[in-house]
Formats: structure tokens, C-alpha cells, sequence
């Protein structure tokens, strides 16, 4: 039938070419003109990275009216706090990962991806150099430029040793993937090299030592994993040796997951106590070799050492040079992160954008900005306000500074109005800035900057990605607080970020949780809230089956303990 039909078909091409042939051919030549016109005519938009941040800026972004290329080395994302379960097992690495590729695949559009490490930023000339992650194929690791029009910086963060010498050759990390993979198969060699024939005892303790440098959210995540791992599933398959196993924390502060609430620090305290894990505070980490690792006790000066299986080095984030380089040319020079205003652009240069872990919102001085907005509204500089300027400077103040509403609050003054208001609830005729400024003293001490999480990257990408689409609209009808300065209207809302609280898993099917309105919560009930709250933010139904199938796995086989 084949041979039949191939005669057949290549009639009808020849019908097709003599008849409307050219044609078809002339219109799509024209379609394409007509798109690359299309394409010539949109803004040109380059993300760098696809963590939290770039990645979900790309999910709510609408591509119909940008031409979107991004730059990440890894052509994946990657559901970081799922990573500590990764280094036992207890979930597989390919079911936390995502295809950037299926993530941002479009109906209305098509974006660009380059694997590829951004080596150079240059907001002079809106161009930004890309380093191909392919090094040893000369064909395909030649370097390339990208021209844009907006640029979107979300390459997060990296490790930080703090200059402590050997941290960098014999700790292990967990930031990435392969972080975690590695974690996993050098835990189980401790274990295989602890049973060899020929080890002394010591020498047994020694590989079995786990020594975890950070007692945040990671560090403590991954102590609470590991214990897990040991004695649910390791020490049945090496009884030998199970008495010798030891994890020890070390962390310098006073507390374990100092950023929590205190309830939970002790909470997790406690357990770590129970379970046998070592928590030594107060403690620096001087250096670090293949077989021991030096600290000294702060209060009393005493450098002691520890010999080691396994060292995981979870404290400090440090600053990428990319990112390092292009602070020194904006004239930032010497800070970790990059500092945006509150449309998260960069501070000296109005079309590039940073999110993520890479950035961190200047704080301004609220109260310096609070003089200005009353001086704006008192048009006839005669130090009085009417009701409906009063009311301006009110819900000014509300969309600048939803904090100071807060504030206030807490020191038991209803709202803003109230200050300005007579018992009787008329304005005041005398607005007292004076009173006005002393009940809100203080404010700007109280404003911390915004933690490095995944909550806050994935909330400013997504409202990056919504000022984006709603740019053309927003340039005629501005729909932003008041410019004091220079009159009119800010383009958008500035950034603000809705807490939803925080987990911290502790193992043996118990998590601690800190959650808004002064919630906490641990235990058992708790896991089970993790469980289902981390089930719903995986990015795919795909990873979402998988993440469950995993824990489901677990439950019913354990964790596989293969050195692969
Ligand atoms: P990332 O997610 O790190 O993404 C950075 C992206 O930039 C990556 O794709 C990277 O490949 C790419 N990149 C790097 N260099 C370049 C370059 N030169 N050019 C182009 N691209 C580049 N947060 C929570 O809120 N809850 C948690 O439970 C939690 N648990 C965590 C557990 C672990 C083990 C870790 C490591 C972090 C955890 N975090 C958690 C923090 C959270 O992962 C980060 O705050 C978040 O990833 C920051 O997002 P980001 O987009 O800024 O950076
Ligand atoms: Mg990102």
C-alpha cells in the first residue's frame, strides 16, 4: 500500500504547487514578516533565574505582549524545601523538579530559555552577557549577549563560609539538587565504611559522627531528617554499628530556629534532647579538615575539636558575583543584596528588576516620607488640614505604609484617623504633626526587612508579573499612592508581602508551625498540615503525584538505602 500511495502523494504536491501552491507559500512568508514585525515591536523582557522568584513571575506573566527570553543554568525549578527530605530518601530528587520548559509553555506565546550562567550585567547599554553551562563543547559554550528592554534579576543567592578555612573541600551544602544527592550518598557511605573489617571502634564513632554547623530552618530540618532515617530504616540493615551513630548540632546563638517564635525553639530543643541529638550553642566554627572540625566555645574562649563523618554546612547566604558586580556599578558597592524601592526596581536603574533572595527592599525612613505627605496635602502651607485633605494624607499613608496602621494598633491607637481627630471624630483644627510624630516614633525601627524565604521570592515574582501585564493600562491610569515629589500618581500598588507563617518540620511525624495571628502549633496534627500544605504548593500536578506517591512509599517500604 505504501508503494501505491507515494505516487499518489507526490500528485498531489505537484496539484498542490501548480495550483495554489505559491500562494500558501506567499501568505506564510507574509505571516512571518507580520510576526517578526510583532516581535520587533514588543518590549523585550530577560529573566535571570528560575527559582522561586523568576519562575513564578513567568507562570503569572502575560507573554501575549512581551518577547520573554530567560537565562538560568538549570533548566529546571526546583521545590527547595522539599530538599532536605531529598538528602535521605524520604523523597525522590526528580519528584521536587520541574521542567522549566513544560512550567512555562504557553498558549498565547512563546519563551525563550537559554541554559546558561548570566556572567555580566550592563544596565549602561540594557545588555546583559550569558556563559553557556555546556564548558567542554567548544561549539556550545560560546558566550552570547542578550539585549533588553526590562530586566528581571532572580538568581537568588549562594553559600556563605564566612572566610572559615576548609569549609568550602569538606562540608557539604544544600542549596541545589546535586546538594542533596551527594548528602545522600555520602551518608550511606559513612555507614558502609563503618562496617569494614580492620576499624577500630573510634574509628567506627568517628564515620558515624554527623555534625550539622547551623541550627536554622535547613540545618534543623535536615538533623531531624537524618535521626529519622537512622532509626527508622538505617539501623535495621547495619545492627552492628547502630550504637555508635551520633548527630550533633552546632549553632552560635543562643537558640535553635532563632527566627521562629520562642514556644518552638524550645519546642524543638526539647525534642532534639529526646532524640538524642547533641545541640551545642553558643559555639563558632573556626576550621574545618577532612577528620576534625574546630570550635570555640564563645563564653569561655576554648577551641575544642571534633572529629567527623559528615559535615553539613547550613548558615549564611552570600551574595553571587554577578550580583556583586553589578552593585559596584550602581553604586552599591558592599552590600550582600541588591536594594530596590518598593516596586522592587533597582536603585539606579529604572528598568531592571531584582526578586528573590537577591534583593531586599531599602528601608525607608517612613517617618521623613510622613512629613512630606502632610506637607503635600497642606497645599496652603497654613499647618491646617480639611476634612478631605485630611483624608488624602490618611489613605496615602495606608497604601504607602500599611504597617503604620499596625503599629499603632499596637500601642492601642485605633488608626491613623484617630490621631487626627477630635473626640468627636471632626478633624482637628490644628493638625498636630508633633502628636502625630511622637505616637509613631519608633515605626521605623520597627520595620524589618523581609526574610529570605520562598514565600517572599514567589510573592514578588508574581507581582512583578502583574504590574507587567497591566503596564500600557497603569502608564494612563496610574492607580499607585502619590508622588510627594514630583506631583501626579505612582504607576502601581507598591510590593507588600502577606505572611502565611512558616513550618518546621522536627521528624518522627512532628512539625512545629508558626502561623499568623500569634498561632503556633506542633506535634503530630501539625505534620499532617505540613503534609497537605506542601502538597498543594508543588508547581505541576506531576510533582504533586509524585511528592505523595513518595510519602506514600515511605510509609509502607521505608526509605531505600542504595548507594546509586
Ligand atoms: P532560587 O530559588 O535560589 O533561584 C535562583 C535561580 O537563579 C536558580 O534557578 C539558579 O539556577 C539561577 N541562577 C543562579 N545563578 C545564575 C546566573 N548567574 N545567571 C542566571 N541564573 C542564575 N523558603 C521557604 O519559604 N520555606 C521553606 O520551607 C524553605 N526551605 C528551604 C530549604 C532549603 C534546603 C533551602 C536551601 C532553602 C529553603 N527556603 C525555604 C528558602 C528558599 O528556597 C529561597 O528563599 C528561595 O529559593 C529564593 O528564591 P529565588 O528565586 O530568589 O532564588
Ligand atoms: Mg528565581
Amino acid at each position: 500500500r505504501a508503494s501505491r500511495s507515494a505516487p499518489l502523494a507526490s500528485k498531489l504536491l505537484l496539484l498542490g504547487t501548480l495550483s495554489g501552491g505559491s500562494l500558501v507559500a506567499y501568505s506564510d512568508s507574509n505571516k512571518k514578516e507580520e510576526e517578526q514585525k510583532q516581535k520587533k515591536k514588543k518590549k523585550k523582557v530577560v529573566v535571570l533565574g528560575t527559582g522561586w522568584a523568576g519562575i513564578s513571575f513567568l507562570k503569572d506573566l502575560d507573554i501575549s505582549s512581551y518577547d520573554v527570553q530567560v537565562v538560568s543554568p538549570q533548566n529546571y525549578f526546583a521545590f527547595t524545601p522539599l530538599l532536605p527530605s531529598v538528602t535521605c530518601g524520604t523523597v525522590e530528587a526528580r519528584s521536587i523538579v520541574e521542567s522549566v520548559r513544560n512550567i512555562t509553555k504557553k498558549k498565547n506565546g512563546e519563551i525563550e530559555l537559554w541554559e546558561a550562567d548570566c556572567v555580566k550585567i550592563d544596565p549602561a547599554n540594557n545588555k546583559v552577557l550569558c556563559q553557556p553551562v555546556f564548558k567542554d563543547d567548544p561549539e556550545a559554550s560560546q558566550e552570547f549577549s542578550l539585549e533588553y528592554d526590562y530586566l528581571i534579576i532572580a538568581v537568588g543567592a549562594q553559600v556563605n563560609t564566612f572566610g572559615t578555612p576548609g569549609v568550602l573541600e569538606n562540608c557539604h551544602f544544600l542549596k541545589e539538587v546535586e546538594d542533596a544527592q551527594r548528602i545522600r550518598r555520602g551518608v550511606i557511605d559513612c555507614f558502609e565504611k563503618a562496617v569494614l573489617p580492620g576499624l577500630t571502634e573510634e574509628q567506627r564513632r568517628t564515620k558515624l559522627h554527623f555534625v550539622i554547623v547551623g541550627g536554622g530552618p535547613t540545618g534543623v530540618e535536615f538533623a531531624a531528617e537524618l535521626h529519622d532515617f537512622i532509626e527508622e530504616d538505617i539501623t535495621k540493615i547495619y545492627p552492628s554499628v547502630k550504637e555508635l551513630v551520633k548527630i550533633t548540632l552546632i549553632q552560635s546563638g543562643d537558640h535553635i530556629l532563632n527566627s521562629f517564635d520562642e514556644r518552638i525553639s524550645s519546642f524543638a530543643e526539647q525534642k532534639f534532647l529526646r532524640d538524642g541529638i547533641d545541640v551545642l550553642m553558643g559555639m563558632r566554627v573556626m576550621s574545618v579538615s577532612n577528620k576534625d572540625i574546630s570550635v570555640k566555645i564563645k563564653s569561655s574562649g576554648e577551641v575544642v575539636s571534633l572529629p567527623h563523618g559528615l559535615i553539613l554546612w547550613s548558615t549564611g547566604v552570600g551574595t553571587r558575583p554577578v550580583i556583586s558586580d553589578l552593585m559596584e556599578q550602581v553604586g552599591q558597592g558592599g552590600r550582600r543584596v541588591l536594594a530596590t524601592n518598593e516596586w522592587l526596581q533597582v536603585k539606579g536603574c529604572e528598568n531592571v528588576y531584582a526578586v528573590g533572595d537577591c534583593a531586599s527592599i531599602a528601608q525607608r525612613k517612613i517617618m521623613g516620607d510622613i512629613a512630606n505627605i502632610f506637607k503635600a496635602a497642606d497645599v496652603d502651607n497654613s499647618g491646617t488640614l480639611t476634612e478631605e485633605e485630611l483624608q488624602d494624607v490618611v489613605e496615602d499613608i495606608n497604601v504607602r505604609y500599611p504597617q503604620v496602621e499596625l503599629y499603632l494598633k499596637s500601642k492601642h491607637v485605633r488608626s491613623i484617623k484617630d490621631l487626627l481627630t477630635d473626640s468627636e471624630g471632626n478633624p482637628k483644627k490644628e493638625v498636630d504633626i508633633k502628636a502625630f510624630e511622637s505616637a509613631l516614633s519608633g515605626v521605623d525601627s520597627q520595620m524589618k526587612s523581609l526574610p529570605a524565604t520562598a514565600q517572599v521570592a514567589a510573592q514578588q515574582g508574581s507581582y512583578l508579573a502583574k504590574c507587567f501585564n497591566k503596564m500600557e493600562h497603569c502608564k494612563e491610569h496610574p492607580e499607585g499612592p502619590k508622588r510627594f515629589r514630583t506631583g501626579g500618581h505612582h504607576q502601581f500598588r507598591p510590593f507588600q508581602y502577606k505572611h502565611f507563617g512558616q513550618f518546621a518540620p522536627l521528624g518522627g511525624d512532628q512539625a512545629a508551625a508558626e502561623l499568623p495571628g500569634d498561632w503556633v502549633s506542633a506535634g503530630r496534627s501539625t505534620q499532617w498540615l505540613w503534609y497537605s500544605v506542601y502538597a498543594s504548593k508543588q508547581v505541576s500536578w506531576r510533582t504533586r503525584a509524585l511528592v505523595v506517591s513518595d510519602w506514600t512509599r515511605r510509609y509502607i517500604f521505608g526509605r531505600d538505602s542504595s548507594r546509586i
